[in-house]
């Protein structure tokens, strides 16, 4: 099935996603999708929680209640219609990834969806494809070449009269990246609607 597009306010205005650069997230503004994916539907049923998508009934209850509604173009009951409507931009959204793990929305479904265990999978399919804020990246490599998410400020810590951080080894942090294949995922990145 080919990739989605969508047309922009103006009828002879059409963007195709695919030439876009992802990063700052994606605004689906007066987005009207041509394609649909059904594989793509298939696979997000397979997540945990995604065996109920087919019961959400739209009601917003999870949108009304999630604590990012303000800071997301994409709501997440929306989220929820496009993995339904099997919609791979759908991992391109900032929700996705803005999504602080609070469990409101879940604990508000009528329907009892897992909603927020969906998210968590829709991370890692996304981030399979090499779809992810450059900030998680970043953090990868911090994490693989130091062990640390953040280097401690030293003068912070004489200010606070602490010891200095002690060394350490990070040769099992980099052994676990690397058997579990944390460093190779997402090299290349594709886009949403590529395998
Ligand atoms: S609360 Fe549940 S049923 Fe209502 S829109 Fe959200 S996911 Fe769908
Ligand atoms: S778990 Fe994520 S999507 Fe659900 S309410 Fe919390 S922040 Fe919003």
């Amino acid at each position: 099935m080919g990739r989605a597009r969508y047309v922009g306010e103006a009828d002879d205005e059409v963007t195709d996603v695919s030439d876009e650069t992802w990063g700052q997230f994606k605004t689906f503004e007066n987005a009207v999708f041509e394609a649909f994916d059904s594989e793509f539907t298939r696979e997000a049923s397979r997540l945990i929680g995604g065996q109920d998508l087919q019961a959400c009934f739209q009601c917003t209850k999870c949108s009304a209640g999630c604590p990012v509604s303000d800071k997301v173009n994409v709501q997440v009951h929306e989220l929820m219609r496009m993995l339904v409507l099997g919609l791979r931009e759908v991992l391109e959204t900032d929700m996705v990834w803005l999504c602080t793990t609070c469990y409101t929305c879940q604990e508000r479904c009528p329907q009892g969806i897992h909603i927020t265990d969906i998210i968590f999978g829709l991370k890692n399919m996304a981030f399979r494809r090499g779809i992810a804020p450059p900030g998680y990246l970043a953090a990868r490599e911090g994490l693989y070449n130091t062990g640390r998410l953040y280097e401690p400020t030293e003068w912070e810590r004489e200010d606070l009269d602490l010891d200095p951080v002690p060394e350490f080894d990070i040769d099992d942090i980099q052994t676990l990246f690397e058997a579990t294949g944390l460093m190779g995922l997402g090299k290349g990145k594709k886009k949403a609607g590529g395998e």
